[in-house]
Protein backbone atom coordinates (compact mmCIF):
# COMPACT_ATOMS: atom_id res chain seq x y z
CA UNK A 1 0.00 0.00 0.00
CA UNK A 2 1.30 3.69 -0.64
CA UNK A 3 1.87 5.56 2.66
CA UNK A 4 3.35 9.12 0.74
CA UNK A 5 2.26 9.97 -2.57
CA UNK A 6 4.59 12.99 -4.66
CA UNK A 7 2.01 14.25 -7.16
CA UNK A 8 3.98 16.08 -10.13
CA UNK A 9 1.40 18.40 -11.60
CA UNK A 10 -0.79 21.45 -10.86
CA UNK A 11 -4.36 22.63 -11.09
CA UNK A 12 -7.71 20.96 -10.85
CA UNK A 13 -5.80 17.09 -11.25
CA UNK A 14 -3.17 17.67 -8.78
CA UNK A 15 -6.10 18.45 -6.59
CA UNK A 16 -7.93 15.70 -7.79
CA UNK A 17 -5.76 13.34 -6.38
CA UNK A 18 -4.98 15.77 -3.23
CA UNK A 19 -9.12 14.48 -2.39
CA UNK A 20 -8.40 10.68 -3.82
CA UNK A 21 -5.21 10.70 -1.20
CA UNK A 22 -7.18 11.95 1.61
CA UNK A 23 -10.08 9.73 1.42
CA UNK A 24 -7.49 6.55 0.82
CA UNK A 25 -5.61 8.02 4.25
CA UNK A 26 -2.26 8.49 1.82
CA UNK A 27 -0.06 11.44 3.02
CA UNK A 28 -0.35 13.95 -0.24
CA UNK A 29 2.62 15.67 -1.43
CA UNK A 30 1.94 18.62 -4.13
CA UNK A 31 5.42 19.11 -6.17
CA UNK A 32 4.50 22.52 -7.34
CA UNK A 33 6.80 24.74 -9.68
CA UNK A 34 7.51 28.55 -8.04
CA UNK A 35 4.55 30.00 -10.14
CA UNK A 36 2.62 27.59 -8.30
CA UNK A 37 2.91 28.28 -4.35
CA UNK A 38 -0.17 29.37 -3.62
CA UNK A 39 -2.70 27.14 -5.65
CA UNK A 40 -5.21 25.23 -3.42
CA UNK A 41 -3.97 22.02 -4.44
CA UNK A 42 -0.69 23.16 -2.19
CA UNK A 43 -2.87 24.66 0.41
CA UNK A 44 -5.35 21.75 0.84
CA UNK A 45 -2.03 18.93 0.59
CA UNK A 46 -0.74 17.21 3.58
CA UNK A 47 2.57 18.65 2.50
CA UNK A 48 3.91 20.80 -0.86
CA UNK A 49 7.73 20.50 -2.23
CA UNK A 50 9.07 23.44 -4.79
CA UNK A 51 10.46 21.58 -7.86
CA UNK A 52 11.88 24.08 -10.01
CA UNK A 53 10.95 27.71 -11.57
CA UNK A 54 7.21 28.47 -13.69
CA UNK A 55 8.79 27.25 -16.78
CA UNK A 56 7.44 23.54 -16.75
CA UNK A 57 10.76 22.38 -18.11
CA UNK A 58 12.21 23.17 -15.55
CA UNK A 59 9.76 21.93 -13.10
CA UNK A 60 6.90 19.51 -13.98
CA UNK A 61 8.73 18.29 -16.99
CA UNK A 62 12.24 17.90 -15.04
CA UNK A 63 12.86 14.21 -14.03
CA UNK A 64 16.05 14.73 -11.93
CA UNK A 65 14.21 17.24 -9.59
CA UNK A 66 11.16 15.08 -8.98
CA UNK A 67 13.43 12.47 -8.42
CA UNK A 68 15.21 14.52 -5.96
CA UNK A 69 12.04 15.92 -4.66
CA UNK A 70 10.95 12.42 -3.88
CA UNK A 71 13.58 11.64 -2.42
CA UNK A 72 13.87 14.10 -0.16
CA UNK A 73 9.88 14.03 0.84
CA UNK A 74 10.67 10.04 1.27
CA UNK A 75 7.27 9.87 -1.00
CA UNK A 76 7.06 5.96 -1.96
CA UNK A 77 4.66 6.84 -4.89
CA UNK A 78 4.52 9.02 -8.10
CA UNK A 79 1.18 10.71 -9.41
CA UNK A 80 2.05 12.08 -13.05
CA UNK A 81 -1.84 13.62 -13.35
CA UNK A 82 -2.21 14.00 -16.96
CA UNK A 83 0.20 16.08 -19.56
CA UNK A 84 3.43 17.01 -18.44
CA UNK A 85 5.21 13.91 -17.65
CA UNK A 86 2.25 11.26 -17.25
CA UNK A 87 3.33 9.51 -20.47
CA UNK A 88 6.78 9.62 -20.75
CA UNK A 89 7.93 6.32 -20.61
CA UNK A 90 11.69 7.61 -19.47
CA UNK A 91 10.00 9.11 -16.18
CA UNK A 92 8.02 6.16 -15.47
CA UNK A 93 11.36 3.53 -15.78
CA UNK A 94 13.31 6.41 -13.61
CA UNK A 95 10.81 6.13 -11.00
CA UNK A 96 10.71 2.40 -10.51
CA UNK A 97 14.51 2.42 -11.03
CA UNK A 98 14.55 4.65 -7.89
CA UNK A 99 12.49 1.48 -6.34
CA UNK A 100 9.44 4.48 -6.08
CA UNK A 101 5.73 3.51 -7.55
CA UNK A 102 4.76 4.79 -10.47
CA UNK A 103 0.89 5.19 -10.59
CA UNK A 104 0.57 4.02 -14.20
CA UNK A 105 1.14 0.97 -15.81
CA UNK A 106 5.04 0.03 -16.57
CA UNK A 107 7.43 2.08 -18.81
CA UNK A 108 7.06 -0.48 -21.18
CA UNK A 109 3.18 -0.40 -21.68
CA UNK A 110 3.56 3.13 -21.87
CA UNK A 111 6.37 3.12 -24.42
CA UNK A 112 3.98 0.64 -26.46
CA UNK A 113 0.62 1.97 -25.87
CA UNK A 114 1.67 5.86 -25.60
CA UNK A 115 3.33 6.31 -28.69
CA UNK A 116 0.31 6.53 -31.23
CA UNK A 117 2.08 4.41 -33.90
CA UNK A 118 3.05 0.97 -32.06
CA UNK A 119 -0.30 1.17 -30.23
CA UNK A 120 -1.69 1.37 -33.89
CA UNK A 121 -0.17 -2.25 -34.66
CA UNK A 122 -0.64 -3.34 -30.99
CA UNK A 123 -4.39 -2.79 -31.94
CA UNK A 124 -4.35 -4.61 -35.08
CA UNK A 125 -3.03 -7.43 -33.29
CA UNK A 126 -5.20 -7.75 -30.67
CA UNK A 127 -7.92 -8.14 -33.40
CA UNK A 128 -9.32 -4.42 -32.82
CA UNK A 129 -9.67 -2.14 -36.12
CA UNK A 130 -7.54 0.62 -36.41
CA UNK A 131 -8.31 3.71 -39.07
CA UNK A 132 -6.37 2.52 -42.36
CA UNK A 133 -2.77 4.04 -42.60
CA UNK A 134 0.36 3.51 -42.51
CA UNK A 135 1.76 0.04 -40.28
CA UNK A 136 4.45 2.14 -38.98
CA UNK A 137 5.92 5.56 -38.49
CA UNK A 138 7.02 6.45 -42.57
CA UNK A 139 10.49 7.42 -42.58
CA UNK A 140 10.80 9.40 -46.59
CA UNK A 141 8.16 10.77 -48.82
CA UNK A 142 8.35 7.38 -51.15
CA UNK A 143 7.46 5.53 -48.56
CA UNK A 144 4.39 8.07 -47.45
CA UNK A 145 3.16 8.50 -51.30
CA UNK A 146 3.33 4.28 -51.35
CA UNK A 147 0.90 4.58 -48.61
CA UNK A 148 -1.14 7.34 -49.26
CA UNK A 149 -1.73 5.45 -52.95
CA UNK A 150 -3.26 2.83 -51.25
CA UNK A 151 -5.41 4.63 -48.56
CA UNK A 152 -6.48 7.56 -50.57
CA UNK A 153 -6.61 11.11 -49.43
CA UNK A 154 -7.43 12.77 -47.20
CA UNK A 155 -4.65 12.06 -45.32
CA UNK A 156 -3.74 13.28 -41.79
CA UNK A 157 -0.07 13.18 -40.94
CA UNK A 158 -0.05 12.36 -37.00
CA UNK A 159 3.10 12.23 -34.72
CA UNK A 160 3.59 9.41 -32.92
CA UNK A 161 4.74 11.32 -29.80
CA UNK A 162 1.73 13.89 -30.29
CA UNK A 163 -1.05 14.74 -28.16
CA UNK A 164 -3.16 17.26 -26.31
CA UNK A 165 -4.89 17.83 -30.12
CA UNK A 166 -0.98 18.94 -31.48
CA UNK A 167 1.50 17.14 -33.73
CA UNK A 168 -1.31 16.90 -36.74
CA UNK A 169 -1.62 18.24 -40.14
CA UNK A 170 -4.14 17.53 -42.89
CA UNK A 171 -2.90 16.23 -46.75
CA UNK A 172 -5.30 16.85 -49.58
CA UNK A 173 -3.63 15.80 -52.09
CA UNK A 174 0.18 14.16 -52.73
CA UNK A 175 1.83 17.57 -53.61
CA UNK A 176 0.25 18.68 -50.06
CA UNK A 177 1.84 15.60 -48.56
CA UNK A 178 5.19 16.14 -50.13
CA UNK A 179 4.98 19.91 -48.47
CA UNK A 180 3.13 18.87 -44.90
CA UNK A 181 5.70 15.70 -44.58
CA UNK A 182 9.24 17.72 -44.03
CA UNK A 183 7.44 19.85 -41.81
CA UNK A 184 5.34 17.74 -39.34
CA UNK A 185 8.30 15.59 -39.04
CA UNK A 186 10.45 18.97 -38.00
CA UNK A 187 7.66 20.31 -35.89
CA UNK A 188 7.03 17.17 -34.46
CA UNK A 189 10.72 16.64 -33.49
CA UNK A 190 10.72 20.68 -31.85
CA UNK A 191 6.92 19.83 -30.10
CA UNK A 192 7.42 15.98 -28.61
CA UNK A 193 11.50 15.35 -29.25
CA UNK A 194 10.66 12.36 -31.58
CA UNK A 195 10.37 13.38 -35.48
CA UNK A 196 8.45 10.17 -35.97
CA UNK A 197 5.21 10.60 -38.09
CA UNK A 198 2.30 8.24 -39.36
CA UNK A 199 -0.72 8.35 -41.89
CA UNK A 200 -4.03 7.76 -41.13
CA UNK A 201 -7.44 8.35 -43.36
CA UNK A 202 -8.72 11.28 -42.39
CA UNK A 203 -12.65 10.29 -41.35
CA UNK A 204 -14.34 13.57 -42.41
CA UNK A 205 -17.32 12.43 -41.01
CA UNK A 206 -16.94 10.32 -37.34
CA UNK A 207 -17.96 10.76 -33.22
CA UNK A 208 -14.72 10.73 -31.28
CA UNK A 209 -15.99 7.96 -28.56
CA UNK A 210 -13.82 6.49 -25.87
CA UNK A 211 -13.53 3.61 -23.66
CA UNK A 212 -12.14 3.98 -19.84
CA UNK A 213 -10.95 0.99 -18.68
CA UNK A 214 -8.80 -0.52 -15.35
CA UNK A 215 -6.28 -3.59 -15.35
CA UNK A 216 -4.61 -5.04 -12.35
CA UNK A 217 -1.99 -6.53 -15.27
CA UNK A 218 -4.06 -9.41 -15.44
CA UNK A 219 -7.67 -8.51 -15.74
CA UNK A 220 -9.70 -5.75 -17.30
CA UNK A 221 -12.90 -4.29 -17.22
CA UNK A 222 -14.57 -1.32 -18.53
CA UNK A 223 -16.77 1.75 -17.30
CA UNK A 224 -18.43 2.12 -20.71
CA UNK A 225 -18.03 4.78 -22.95
CA UNK A 226 -17.81 8.89 -22.65
CA UNK A 227 -18.33 10.82 -26.13
CA UNK A 228 -16.20 13.33 -26.63
CA UNK A 229 -16.72 14.66 -30.74
CA UNK A 230 -17.65 19.04 -29.54
CA UNK A 231 -14.14 19.40 -30.29
CA UNK A 232 -11.97 22.48 -31.43
CA UNK A 233 -8.72 22.54 -32.33
CA UNK A 234 -9.18 18.46 -31.78
CA UNK A 235 -9.44 19.34 -28.38
CA UNK A 236 -12.50 18.28 -26.36
CA UNK A 237 -14.56 20.76 -24.59
CA UNK A 238 -17.99 19.10 -23.79
CA UNK A 239 -17.50 15.92 -23.05
CA UNK A 240 -20.82 13.00 -22.02
CA UNK A 241 -21.23 10.17 -20.52
CA UNK A 242 -22.81 7.49 -22.26
CA UNK A 243 -22.81 8.20 -25.69
CA UNK A 244 -25.90 9.21 -27.33
CA UNK A 245 -24.70 7.57 -30.35
CA UNK A 246 -24.64 3.89 -29.31
CA UNK A 247 -27.13 1.38 -28.92
CA UNK A 248 -26.60 -1.49 -26.72
CA UNK A 249 -25.36 -4.40 -28.86
CA UNK A 250 -23.13 -1.30 -30.50
CA UNK A 251 -21.88 -0.55 -26.88
CA UNK A 252 -20.88 -3.77 -25.80
CA UNK A 253 -18.58 -4.63 -29.22
CA UNK A 254 -17.09 -1.24 -28.61
CA UNK A 255 -16.15 -1.82 -24.44
CA UNK A 256 -15.52 -5.42 -24.93
CA UNK A 257 -13.12 -4.66 -27.79
CA UNK A 258 -11.31 -2.02 -25.44
CA UNK A 259 -11.03 -4.98 -22.42
CA UNK A 260 -9.61 -7.10 -25.20
CA UNK A 261 -6.88 -4.59 -25.96
CA UNK A 262 -6.23 -4.23 -22.35
CA UNK A 263 -6.02 -7.77 -21.46
CA UNK A 264 -3.84 -8.04 -24.48
CA UNK A 265 -0.85 -6.17 -23.48
CA UNK A 266 -1.68 -6.66 -19.94
CA UNK A 267 -2.55 -3.60 -19.08
CA UNK A 268 -2.37 -2.07 -14.92
CA UNK A 269 -4.03 1.34 -13.85
CA UNK A 270 -6.56 3.45 -15.86
CA UNK A 271 -6.72 3.78 -19.23
CA UNK A 272 -8.34 4.86 -22.24
CA UNK A 273 -8.80 3.20 -25.51
CA UNK A 274 -10.19 5.98 -28.26
CA UNK A 275 -11.72 5.32 -30.98
CA UNK A 276 -13.64 6.85 -34.62
CA UNK A 277 -16.79 6.37 -34.83
CA UNK A 278 -18.91 5.98 -38.07
CA UNK A 279 -22.91 6.15 -36.71
CA UNK A 280 -23.68 5.78 -40.33
CA UNK A 281 -22.09 2.20 -40.60
CA UNK A 282 -21.89 1.40 -37.04
CA UNK A 283 -18.48 0.59 -37.71
CA UNK A 284 -15.56 1.99 -34.97
CA UNK A 285 -12.14 2.29 -35.33
CA UNK A 286 -8.99 2.63 -32.79
CA UNK A 287 -6.57 5.75 -32.53
CA UNK A 288 -5.04 6.05 -29.66
CA UNK A 289 -4.71 5.11 -26.39
CA UNK A 290 -3.95 7.44 -23.75
CA UNK A 291 -2.30 5.12 -20.37
CA UNK A 292 -3.40 8.12 -17.62
CA UNK A 293 -6.44 9.81 -16.08
CA UNK A 294 -8.26 11.81 -18.22
CA UNK A 295 -9.48 15.33 -17.86
CA UNK A 296 -13.02 14.09 -18.66
CA UNK A 297 -13.05 11.07 -16.16
CA UNK A 298 -15.51 12.26 -14.07
CA UNK A 299 -18.41 11.91 -16.24
CA UNK A 300 -17.50 8.00 -16.20
CA UNK A 301 -17.41 8.65 -12.04
CA UNK A 302 -20.67 10.28 -12.10
CA UNK A 303 -22.62 7.67 -14.47
CA UNK A 304 -20.93 5.03 -12.55
CA UNK A 305 -20.72 5.90 -9.07
CA UNK A 306 -16.92 4.39 -9.05
CA UNK A 307 -13.55 6.93 -8.08
CA UNK A 308 -11.69 6.09 -10.45
CA UNK A 309 -8.16 8.35 -9.20
CA UNK A 310 -8.76 6.52 -6.02
CA UNK A 311 -8.75 2.85 -8.29
CA UNK A 312 -5.52 3.61 -9.91
CA UNK A 313 -3.53 4.76 -6.49
CA UNK A 314 -5.37 1.43 -4.83
CA UNK A 315 -4.17 -0.63 -8.41
CA UNK A 316 -0.40 0.84 -8.25
CA UNK A 317 -0.48 -0.52 -4.41
CA UNK A 318 -0.33 -3.82 -6.13
CA UNK A 319 -3.72 -4.79 -5.23
CA UNK A 320 -5.50 -6.95 -7.93
CA UNK A 321 -8.88 -5.46 -9.26
CA UNK A 322 -11.79 -5.89 -6.87
CA UNK A 323 -14.70 -5.74 -8.61
CA UNK A 324 -16.08 -7.77 -11.88
CA UNK A 325 -17.05 -6.31 -14.93
CA UNK A 326 -21.37 -7.29 -13.66
CA UNK A 327 -20.86 -4.57 -10.90
CA UNK A 328 -20.47 -1.84 -13.46
CA UNK A 329 -23.62 -0.39 -14.46
CA UNK A 330 -24.50 3.06 -16.24
CA UNK A 331 -27.04 4.90 -14.26
CA UNK A 332 -28.56 8.25 -15.74
CA UNK A 333 -26.04 10.80 -17.70
CA UNK A 334 -23.47 13.55 -17.09
CA UNK A 335 -21.92 16.33 -19.18
CA UNK A 336 -18.83 18.10 -18.54
CA UNK A 337 -17.91 21.48 -20.10
CA UNK A 338 -14.44 22.42 -19.47
CA UNK A 339 -13.80 26.19 -18.74
CA UNK A 340 -11.02 27.34 -20.19
CA UNK A 341 -9.90 31.30 -19.17
CA UNK A 342 -10.23 31.99 -23.16
CA UNK A 343 -12.27 34.44 -24.86
CA UNK A 344 -14.91 33.15 -26.98
CA UNK A 345 -15.87 35.91 -28.79
CA UNK A 346 -12.30 37.13 -29.34
CA UNK A 347 -11.26 33.74 -31.37
CA UNK A 348 -10.63 31.63 -27.73
CA UNK A 349 -7.79 34.51 -26.99
CA UNK A 350 -6.08 33.70 -23.76
CA UNK A 351 -7.41 35.50 -20.65
CA UNK A 352 -5.48 36.48 -17.40
CA UNK A 353 -6.46 38.20 -14.06
CA UNK A 354 -7.06 37.44 -10.79
CA UNK A 355 -10.11 36.13 -9.43
CA UNK A 356 -12.86 38.09 -7.76
CA UNK A 357 -16.73 37.50 -6.97
CA UNK A 358 -16.76 33.81 -7.72
CA UNK A 359 -19.78 31.79 -6.90
CA UNK A 360 -20.01 28.13 -7.95
CA UNK A 361 -22.84 26.18 -8.89
CA UNK A 362 -24.07 23.68 -6.50
CA UNK A 363 -27.31 21.04 -5.61
CA UNK A 364 -28.74 18.28 -6.78
CA UNK A 365 -26.06 16.38 -9.33
CA UNK A 366 -23.13 19.52 -9.18
CA UNK A 367 -19.63 18.55 -9.27
CA UNK A 368 -17.07 21.07 -9.62
CA UNK A 369 -13.31 20.79 -10.39
CA UNK A 370 -11.22 23.53 -10.20
CA UNK A 371 -8.11 25.06 -8.05
CA UNK A 372 -10.03 28.50 -8.67
CA UNK A 373 -10.60 30.70 -5.27
CA UNK A 374 -11.04 34.10 -4.63
CA UNK A 375 -7.63 36.14 -5.04
CA UNK A 376 -6.36 33.75 -6.86
CA UNK A 377 -3.84 35.15 -9.78
CA UNK A 378 -3.33 33.02 -12.74
CA UNK A 379 0.12 32.49 -13.91
CA UNK A 380 0.45 32.85 -17.36
CA UNK A 381 2.69 29.39 -18.40
CA UNK A 382 -0.14 26.93 -18.41
CA UNK A 383 -2.61 25.13 -19.56
CA UNK A 384 -5.74 27.26 -19.93
CA UNK A 385 -8.19 24.91 -18.35
CA UNK A 386 -9.18 26.78 -15.19
CA UNK A 387 -12.43 24.32 -14.05
CA UNK A 388 -14.72 21.47 -15.08
CA UNK A 389 -18.39 21.69 -14.35
CA UNK A 390 -19.86 18.20 -14.43
CA UNK A 391 -23.47 17.54 -14.04
CA UNK A 392 -25.54 14.63 -13.83
CA UNK A 393 -29.12 13.74 -14.20
CA UNK A 394 -31.42 10.61 -14.65
CA UNK A 395 -31.83 11.06 -18.31
CA UNK A 396 -29.97 13.44 -21.23
CA UNK A 397 -32.55 16.06 -21.19
CA UNK A 398 -32.77 16.45 -17.63
CA UNK A 399 -28.65 17.06 -17.77
CA UNK A 400 -28.57 19.74 -20.18
CA UNK A 401 -31.30 21.52 -18.59
CA UNK A 402 -29.70 20.83 -15.11
CA UNK A 403 -26.54 22.00 -17.06
CA UNK A 404 -28.14 25.00 -17.95
CA UNK A 405 -29.07 25.93 -14.30
CA UNK A 406 -25.44 25.45 -13.42
CA UNK A 407 -24.26 27.62 -15.88
CA UNK A 408 -26.70 30.18 -14.69
CA UNK A 409 -25.20 30.11 -11.14
CA UNK A 410 -21.61 30.38 -11.73
CA UNK A 411 -20.07 34.01 -11.23
CA UNK A 412 -16.60 34.57 -12.07
CA UNK A 413 -15.29 38.16 -12.48
CA UNK A 414 -11.45 39.41 -13.73
CA UNK A 415 -11.36 36.85 -16.64
CA UNK A 416 -12.98 35.81 -19.45
CA UNK A 417 -14.17 31.92 -19.65
CA UNK A 418 -15.77 29.54 -21.84
CA UNK A 419 -18.93 29.60 -19.10
CA UNK A 420 -20.31 31.87 -21.91
CA UNK A 421 -19.91 29.10 -24.77
CA UNK A 422 -21.46 26.34 -23.19
CA UNK A 423 -24.73 28.31 -22.28
CA UNK A 424 -25.22 29.06 -25.79
CA UNK A 425 -23.86 25.38 -27.38
CA UNK A 426 -26.64 23.81 -24.52
CA UNK A 427 -29.27 25.31 -26.37
CA UNK A 428 -28.55 23.97 -30.07
CA UNK A 429 -30.78 21.67 -31.27
CA UNK A 430 -28.45 19.42 -33.25
CA UNK A 431 -26.48 19.35 -29.59
CA UNK A 432 -29.73 18.85 -27.52
CA UNK A 433 -30.35 15.91 -30.21
CA UNK A 434 -26.84 14.66 -29.09
CA UNK A 435 -26.37 14.96 -33.40
CA UNK A 436 -22.73 16.24 -34.22
CA UNK A 437 -19.61 15.13 -35.19
CA UNK A 438 -15.76 15.80 -34.59
CA UNK A 439 -16.32 18.79 -37.09
CA UNK A 440 -19.85 20.17 -35.61
CA UNK A 441 -18.15 22.65 -33.17
CA UNK A 442 -15.90 24.33 -35.68
CA UNK A 443 -18.42 24.30 -38.10
CA UNK A 444 -20.98 26.25 -35.27
CA UNK A 445 -18.46 28.68 -33.89
CA UNK A 446 -18.09 29.33 -37.33
CA UNK A 447 -21.64 30.06 -38.11
CA UNK A 448 -22.42 31.58 -34.43
CA UNK A 449 -19.13 34.13 -35.67
CA UNK A 450 -20.48 35.10 -38.42
CA UNK A 451 -24.06 35.96 -37.75
CA UNK A 452 -22.76 37.85 -35.10
CA UNK A 453 -20.44 39.82 -37.36
CA UNK A 454 -22.38 39.83 -40.31
CA UNK A 455 -19.06 38.61 -41.95
CA UNK A 456 -19.22 36.97 -45.29
CA UNK A 457 -19.41 33.24 -44.73
CA UNK A 458 -15.95 31.31 -45.57
CA UNK A 459 -16.27 27.83 -46.90
CA UNK A 460 -15.72 25.35 -43.90
CA UNK A 461 -13.73 23.07 -45.44
CA UNK A 462 -11.04 25.59 -45.96
CA UNK A 463 -11.56 26.82 -42.47
CA UNK A 464 -11.41 23.72 -40.70
CA UNK A 465 -8.06 23.11 -43.01
CA UNK A 466 -6.64 26.61 -42.17
CA UNK A 467 -7.30 25.76 -38.52
CA UNK A 468 -5.65 22.42 -38.55
CA UNK A 469 -2.33 23.38 -40.56
CA UNK A 470 -2.29 26.40 -38.51
CA UNK A 471 -1.35 25.19 -34.89
P1 LIG B 1 -7.82 14.19 -22.44
O1 LIG B 1 -8.24 13.16 -23.39
O2 LIG B 1 -7.56 13.78 -21.05
O3 LIG B 1 -8.58 15.43 -22.59
P2 LIG B 1 -5.82 15.59 -23.75
O4 LIG B 1 -5.22 14.91 -24.92
O5 LIG B 1 -6.76 16.71 -23.95
O6 LIG B 1 -6.40 14.45 -22.91
O7 LIG B 1 -4.64 16.05 -22.81
C1 LIG B 1 -4.80 16.35 -21.47
C2 LIG B 1 -3.85 17.45 -21.10
O8 LIG B 1 -2.54 17.07 -21.38
C3 LIG B 1 -4.09 18.73 -21.84
O9 LIG B 1 -3.79 19.76 -20.96
C4 LIG B 1 -3.10 18.65 -22.99
O10 LIG B 1 -2.73 19.93 -23.41
C5 LIG B 1 -1.96 17.91 -22.36
N1 LIG B 1 -1.21 17.01 -23.25
C6 LIG B 1 -1.48 15.73 -23.53
N2 LIG B 1 -0.54 15.17 -24.29
C7 LIG B 1 0.38 16.11 -24.51
C8 LIG B 1 1.62 16.15 -25.24
N3 LIG B 1 2.11 15.10 -25.88
N4 LIG B 1 2.29 17.30 -25.25
C9 LIG B 1 1.80 18.36 -24.61
N5 LIG B 1 0.67 18.39 -23.90
C10 LIG B 1 -0.04 17.28 -23.84
P1 LIG C 1 -4.28 13.44 -29.57
O1 LIG C 1 -3.18 12.50 -29.17
O2 LIG C 1 -3.80 14.80 -29.87
O3 LIG C 1 -5.45 13.37 -28.67
P2 LIG C 1 -5.82 11.86 -31.48
O4 LIG C 1 -5.19 10.87 -32.38
O5 LIG C 1 -6.59 11.35 -30.33
O6 LIG C 1 -4.71 12.88 -31.01
O7 LIG C 1 -6.74 12.81 -32.35
C1 LIG C 1 -7.31 13.99 -31.81
C2 LIG C 1 -8.61 14.28 -32.54
O8 LIG C 1 -8.37 14.45 -33.93
C3 LIG C 1 -9.65 13.16 -32.46
O9 LIG C 1 -10.43 13.26 -31.29
C4 LIG C 1 -10.45 13.40 -33.71
O10 LIG C 1 -11.38 14.44 -33.55
C5 LIG C 1 -9.40 13.87 -34.69
N1 LIG C 1 -8.86 12.75 -35.47
C6 LIG C 1 -7.82 11.96 -35.14
N2 LIG C 1 -7.58 11.03 -36.09
C7 LIG C 1 -8.49 11.23 -37.06
C8 LIG C 1 -8.76 10.61 -38.32
N3 LIG C 1 -8.03 9.60 -38.77
N4 LIG C 1 -9.79 11.11 -39.06
C9 LIG C 1 -10.51 12.14 -38.61
N5 LIG C 1 -10.30 12.77 -37.45
C10 LIG C 1 -9.31 12.33 -36.67
MG1 LIG D 1 -6.65 11.75 -28.30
Amino acid sequence: MIRRLLIVNRGEIALRIVRAARELGVVSIVAHSEADADTLAVRQADEAVCIGPAQAAKSYLNIPAVLDAARNCQADAVHPGYGFLSESADFARAVQEAGLIFVGPDADIIARMGDKASARQTAMAAGVPVVPGSPTAVESLDQAKTVAEDVGYPLLIKAAAGGGGRGIRVAEDSGMLAQQLPQAQAEAQAAFGDGRVYLERFITQARHIEVQVLGDGQRAVHFFERECSLQRRRQKIFEEAPSPALDEPTRQRLCESAVALAEHVGYRGAGTLEYLFDDQTGEFFFIEMNTRIQVEHPVTEMVTGFDLVRAMIILAGGEPLSIAQKDITLRGWAVEMRINAEDPDRNFFPSLGTVNGLTWPTGPGVRVDSGLYDGYKMPPFYDSLVAKLIVWDASREQALVRAGRALDEFRLEGFTTTASLHRRLIEDANVKAGAFDTNFLERWLESSASAADQHKATPHDATVKEAINEQ
